[in-house]
Formats: C-alpha cells, sequence, structure tokens
C-alpha cells in the first residue's frame, strides 16, 4: 500500500472514498492481526493473587474493623456501583426499606471507586450515562464528566435514597447458597458474615477484576509499581482531580498498555514526568473530544419532567439503527452509528440486501479509520511516532477513544513512544523495561493493562452460587449463560443478576440496561410482596423460549475474528459455542426497552413463577 492511497493529511478534511485503496488496507488490517495473534489468548495475562495479591490492595480508604453480620434483611445486592445503586433506588421507591449493598471497595461507585487515575472520565455523555439525575435533581458540570464528579453522584445516590445504613463496604462475597424451606438466600463473606436474605441482586460489573500483562520477569523489578485502577498518588504526587503530578518530576516512568485508561492518562504523565516511555502494543483509535462545560441556562431549558428518560431514549434509537429524526447527545457514539446509517440509506431501496448493507458499512467504517489517521498526521510532529500511533483494524475492533490532549502528548520532548509492532513487552528486568533487546530503565512502571473479561463468570465475582437441588451456577451455565432477559435464571429462585447481555445489549451505555434492570427487579419484588409470594422464580419454558428467541438474531456485533486480538474479541480466540449466548435481544436495544417496559407494565410477569 503506498502511504499516498491510505494516508489523507489533514485532519478531519473530507475524504474522496476514491483515494481509499480498499484491498489495500484489508490486506494491512489481516497484516496487523496477524502480528497480534498469539496461542495463548486469555491465558497470557497474569491473575493477580499470591505473589501479585498487593496489586489489589486498596489505596484509597482505610479498612475499617467491624463485627461479622448474622441477621436477616429483605434484599441484598452484591456491587456498590451503579448497578447496585440503581437496584437500590428503584427497591426504595417500591418501599423496600431494607436493602444491604455489599461492595469490596470502600465506598459506593465501583469502577468510578477504583478508577482514579489522573484524567479519568466518562467517554459516554453525562446527561445520559450519570443516572438518577432528575431523582437526585443534580446537573452535570461538563458534557463528559470527570471521574471525582461521577464519584461524587454515586456518594449522592446512597445518600439521597438512604443506602449507606445497610451498606456493608470492604467485604467480598465467599458463597450464596439457597435454602428452600426458607426461601432465602444465605450470604457468606470474607468478613466473617453469615446472614440471610430473601431477595439477591448481582452487579459486579464486566471489568473490576484488573490483569497484568505475563511479561517474563515482571516480578523481578525492583523500582515501584502499580495498576491504573489503584492509582498510588502518594508516590506520584497530583489528585484525581488532574492537579499536577509533582512527585514525579525526578522519575524515568514507563507506561504498558495503550488502551482507553492510557489514553486518559498519558498527557497528564507526559506533563510530570522527568521522562515518560510509553509502551505500545496496538495503537488505539483516537477520535476528537471536544468536551465542554454544560451551561445551566441552556440545561434548564431542557430539564422539563422525564428529561433523562427521553434522552436516554433519544440516544439509543440513534445508536441502534434507529430512525430518530433529532440527535440530542451528539456525541461519538451517535456520530458513528448515523454514518453508518446513513451510508445505508444511500443504497436504493431495492439493493439494500445484507452483502450491500455490509460493504456499505464496511465503506464507512474505512472512511472514518482514514480520519483518524489523519488526525495523527495533522497532530504528532514525528513522522515515524506518528506512523506508528496510527490504528490499523476497523473502528468497532477495539474500544474507540476520544481525546484531545493524547496524540499531543508526544510532542512533548521528554515523551517517548516505544513500540513494540504488535509483539508486546519483550521482558522486565530489576530496573527496566525491555523491547527489542533495548532496555529502558525506569523508576516506576504503571501497568494500563486492563481487566479480565473473557475469564468465567464465577472466577470474575469470586464465588459461586448454590440454587436450588444443590445445583451451582458454574454448573448450569458450564454451555453459556442462560437467563430470561438477562435477568432471572432457571434453578435460582430470587435472585437477580444486572448486567446487559441477554437484554437490551446496549454496550455504549451500558447505564441504560441497568436502569431498566433496576425497575424490572423492584416491578417483580413488588408483585411478589403484594402477593404474599415466598419466591420467584423463571420457569424452564419461558427461559428456553427466551435462549431460542435471541438465538433468531445475527449474533454478536462485535468480537469478529477478523479483529485485531483484545478483549472485544476473546484475544483472537474462538470463544466456542458459549459466546452464541452473548448476545442481546434481536430486533435491538430499542425495541426490547419497549418490550421490557410493556412486560413489566402488563403486570402478570409472565413467565416468572410466584409461589
Ligand atoms: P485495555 O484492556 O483496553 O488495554 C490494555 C492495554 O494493555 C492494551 O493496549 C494492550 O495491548 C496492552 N497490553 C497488554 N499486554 C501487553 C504486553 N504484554 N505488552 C504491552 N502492552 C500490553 O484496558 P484499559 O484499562 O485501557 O480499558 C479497559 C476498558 O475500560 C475500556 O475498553 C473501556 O471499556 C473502559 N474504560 C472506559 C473509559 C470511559 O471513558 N468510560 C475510560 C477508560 C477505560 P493490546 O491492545 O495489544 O492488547
Amino acid at each position: 500500500m503506498s502511504e499516498s492511497t491510505t494516508l489523507t493529511p489533514g485532519a478531519q478534511a473530507p475524504l474522496d472514498q476514491a483515494r481509499i485503496d480498499k484491498d489495500a488496507l484489508r490486506r494491512k488490517y489481516r497484516e496487523e492481526r496477524d502480528k497480534r495473534l498469539r496461542p495463548d489468548g486469555n491465558e497470557q495475562y497474569l491473575r493477580l493473587a499470591g505473589q501479585l495479591a498487593h496489586y489489589l490492595d486498596d489505596p484509597y480508604t482505610p479498612v475499617a474493623p467491624r463485627k461479622p453480620l448474622t441477621d436477616h434483611v429483605t434484599f441484598t445486592f452484591i456491587g456498590g456501583g451503579f448497578a447496585g445503586l440503581m437496584t437500590g433506588a428503584r427497591l426504595v421507591e417500591a418501599g423496600v426499606s431494607d436493602v444491604r449493598i455489599i461492595e469490596k471497595g470502600g465506598d459506593f461507585g465501583g469502577t468510578w471507586y477504583w478508577n482514579r487515575y489522573p484524567g479519568a472520565q466518562c467517554d459516554t455523555a453525562s446527561l445520559i450515562y450519570m443516572p438518577l439525575l432528575e431523582e437526585t435533581g443534580y446537573m452535570p458540570t461538563e458534557k463528559y464528566a470527570h471521574a471525582p464528579e461521577i464519584l461524587a453522584h454515586c456518594q449522592r445516590i446512597g445518600r439521597h435514597y438512604g443506602l449507606y445504613d445497610n451498606a456493608l463496604f470492604h467485604t467480598e462475597v465467599r458463597d450464596l447458597e439457597w435454602d428452600e424451606d426458607r426461601c432465602i438466600w444465605i450470604v457468606r463473606t470474607n468478613r466473617g458474615d453469615t446472614f440471610t436474605t430473601q431477595f439477591l441482586g448481582m452487579g459486579t460489573g464486566p471489568l473490576h477484576v484488573p490483569k497484568l500483562p505475563g511479561i517474563p520477569g515482571i516480578t523481578s523489578f525492583e523500582g515501584h509499581s502499580f495498576h491504573t485502577s489503584r492509582w498510588d498518588y502518594a508516590y506520584t504526587g497530583g489528585d484525581p482531580s488532574g492537579a499536577l503530578l509533582d512527585k514525579l518530576a525526578d522519575k524515568r516512568v514507563a507506561i504498558i498498555g495503550t488502551g482507553a485508561t492510557a489514553v486518559q492518562c498519558v498527557p497528564h504523565l507526559a506533563r510530570a514526568c522527568k521522562a515518560l516511555y510509553v509502551f505500545q502494543r496496538t495503537p488505539s483509535s483516537v477520535d476528537v473530544r471536544a468536551n465542554a462545560p454544560i451551561d445551566p441556562e441552556w440545561f434548564a431549558g431542557i430539564a422539563s419532567p422525564g428529561w433523562q428518560q427521553r434522552w436516554l431514549e433519544n440516544f439509543t434509537e440513534n445508536q441502534a439503527g434507529g430512525t430518530a429524526a433529532e440527535d440530542l447527545v451528539q456525541d461519538g457514539w451517535t456520530d458513528l452509528s448515523r454514518r453508518i446509517r446513513s451510508r445505508i440509506m444511500q443504497l436504493p431501496a431495492d439493493q439494500r440486501t445484507v452483502p450491500n448493507m455490509l460493504a456499505a458499512y464496511e465503506d464507512s467504517d474505512f472512511e472514518k479509520m482514514e480520519e483518524i489517521r489523519a488526525r495523527v498526521d495533522a497532530i504528532v510532529t514525528d513522522r515515524d511516532t506518528a506512523q506508528k500511533l496510527k490504528a490499523w483494524y476497523r473502528q468497532l475492533c477495539k474500544r474507540p477513544c476520544f481525546h484531545d490532549a493524547y496524540l499531543q502528548a508526544f510532542n512533548s520532548p521528554n515523551t517517548h513512544l516505544i513500540d513494540t509492532d504488535g509483539k508486546g513487552v519483550e521482558r522486565i528486568t530489576p530496573t527496566g523495561v525491555v523491547v527489542a533487546g533495548v532496555e529502558y530503565p525506569v523508576d516506576c512502571i504503571i501497568y494500563a493493562s486492563g481487566f479480565e473479561v473473557g475469564t468465567d463468570y464465577t472466577r470474575r465475582t469470586g464465588f459461586d452460587m448454590t440454587g436450588r437441588d444443590g445445583r451451582k451456577l458454574s454448573e448450569y451455565w458450564a454451555n453459556g449463560m442462560r437467563t430470561l432477559h438477562g435477568i432471572h435464571v432457571h434453578g435460582f429462585p430470587n435472585a437477580f443478576i444486572v448486567q446487559p447481555t441477554q437484554g437490551a445489549n446496549l454496550i455504549s451505555n451500558v447505564p441504560h440496561n441497568l436502569t431498566e434492570a433496576g425497575r424490572t427487579i423492584a416491578a417483580v419484588v413488588r408483585h411478589a410482596r403484594d402477593a404474599g409470594a415466598r419466591a420467584v422464580e423463571v420457569t424452564e419454558q419461558a427461559e428456553a423460549d427466551w435462549i431460542a428467541l435471541l438465538l433468531t438474531g445475527m449474533g454478536r456485533m462485535i468480537g469478529s475474528p477478523d479483529c485485531t486480538p483484545g478483549y472485544y474479541n476473546n484475544e483472537g480466540q474462538d470463544p466456542g459455542p458459549k459466546a452464541r449466548l452473548n448476545v442481546g435481544y434481536p430486533a435491538g436495544a430499542t425495541a426490547y426497552f419497549r418490550y421490557i417496559d410493556a412486560w413489566r407494565n402488563a403486570g402478570e410477569f409472565a413467565g416468572l413463577e410466584f409461589r
């Protein structure tokens, strides 16, 4: 491929489709993928246990001693992030006052409790990402909120709904066991608690178990090191709000990884370190961020009753192939979807066959990625560095990133991109990091190496569940997840799972899934209580029918084996037959949300058995 056919100079300049050599791009994408494929897949990463367990220590809140609990509550929720807060809020609204949230962190917030690295920010617009804004009367300060504001909002929700009263922080569930005679769950934790609960919710999130790259010699490093989700401000100076990391002024720092986390913290490190080495295996695609403060006057104009639900629905409709005339949110996600849709709509109606639509989608993808690569050229002054920062894959192969200071950081003389040409870091020594036989001596290594995704659900939660008739959830799901609506599991009465899969599966705005799940669970629990039922369980038939319906869909929309490896595609390994079930409602997210609303409002809760 010649540089001139694909590397259109000038960021955001309109691209001439005719100048894009599609075959050359397809070839380049395949070559770059093949460089990165490795047989060990998820096994390449290290679990933070044993000698590495200290990487999980909480640097933010000391663990307070407390006595073990042996009482009974109506509802226990595992996970104090958005899922727990939203379900807790809806339960309180539905009149369930004793909701106990169990959280392994020292406060509410989940991912926003742990991820306090400098520059941490949400890539989804705050007006749709931050839950319960209307209920708590809060107006976010920026279009894309920074982490401290989101964490403070989690605490606001906790206070607003009285969820602190019963919460157990720094507590991890070890075991859950259903007692059929008493129709209750027995909960055992790492703090010695053994208490009972009538209902159980689980929202442990998809990205909460940090992992380290399995680089030879990693444990031999004698300098300082930490994972981005446990940022050590005592070592770096500065704070989560972005104050200068002043203790790094005389330090040589390595950051390993260039995913969404690194993209956000590299500019802060570049500002502060004596020397910063960014070790890259695969570049991220980094598009324009264009953050801005929210104007209170403008906000007052949009915030009429029901505004947040309208915004949520509008975003989802713009995202999921809907036909919304208006785009209220106007961000990178809706831009992406609208581009794809507009290209498909350019096809004459009688030519909208599946292959033609996929080709139009690919054209729109090539165009977008060319823009993103041109942006690198326009911003990064060193030609070689610019070339190495270009992402050669289709945009949804990896998490798209948005930032207005990341690429610029590579123009600082103290910031060095160490590209590994897809191979990853070769070795870590007691004093530095080795790539292609060259050692880069450093004082500190920061691992921006992400979180476990492809591992089993029970490994990530840290506990298994024993349901009716002694059946373990790990056994029941041995051939893949089975639920009704992604929430109810046959054989596990009074238990609810809160996550997107097998429901709307809306990945670009996860909180929308959680909002609806919270409403659904509160409605089911309210109904059970009103009906005097001790237990509620999905029937085997209803679960089987739901799974059959899910399998009529197009299958997984992300995770193509053609993509460069990453957690979206099980690190390029065949995920096996189980992955077939990691799908959403076939008619799409908007249709699912309409369906579930009608299912709840009908008041019959079809498919559930109350006894
Ligand atoms: P990722 O898993 O996305 O990135 C890990 C990085 O480590 C990748 O660049 C990976 O390279 C690299 N890596 C792994 N092994 C090696 C190795 N041996 N040598 C060199 N590099 C290596 O983790 P993140 O923490 O960045 O992001 C995780 C997710 O968290 C995101 O995808 C996103 O969903 C979420 N997030 C959301 C944000 C938001 O705005 N809401 C902000 C930040 C994160 P390779 O790509 O080659 O595997």
